[in-house]
């Protein structure tokens, strides 16, 4: 058993497509415009994905789902998470905590947070805090066109029987 734990790191960025249903943080978002992509558009659970899969060596999104495979195309993020789980506990980790954060004009983030906390630990398998943020009109977040999402993941060697 390795006893030191691993950090990981994600990001990812979608673009805002008017009248796309909205999948944000594991949450359906009734009323907001969605962002495009080959899944979900969850930027939040794909950042929350690369950030395990990274802290456990285990490469990245799109090493693990390729956008050429049908299997996953329109998948939910947190299945996309529940999936990334398995691979992260199969090679002998699992999640102390996670953290994301969203950065965005829309949704307001808040509200629906122990809401997605909930969703998303369930799926990572360990504590997910979730939190938003804007740039105060800067950037492409700021101007609307897309949402970003930054997230880390701490790991922890699963003890083994000998
Ligand atoms: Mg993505």
């Amino acid at each position: 058993m390795n006893p030191i734990p691993r950090v990981g790191l994600g990001t990812d960025v979608h673009p805002i497509a008017a009248g796309r249903e909205c999948w944000l943080v594991g949450l359906y978002w009734d009323g907001v415009d969605g962002c495009d992509g080959h899944s979900d558009g969850d930027v939040a659970a794909h950042a929350l994905c690369d950030a395990l899969l990274s802290a456990a060596g285990l490469g990245d999104l799109g090493t693990v789902f390729g956008t050429g495979d049908p299997r996953w195309a329109g998948a939910h993020g947190a299945v996309l998470l529940a999936h990334v789980r398995s691979l992260v506990e199969d090679a002998g980790w699992r999640l102390g905590n996670a953290s994301v954060q969203v950065i965005g004009n829309s949704p307001r983030i808040g509200p629906r947070r122990a809401e997605a906390q909930e969703v998303l630990s369930a799926a990572a398998g360990g504590p997910v805090a979730v939190s938003g943020t804007t740039t105060d009109g800067l950037g492409l977040t700021g101007r609307g066109e897309g949402i970003a999402a930054i997230a880390s993941a701490l790991l922890v060697a699963v003890a083994t029987r000998t």
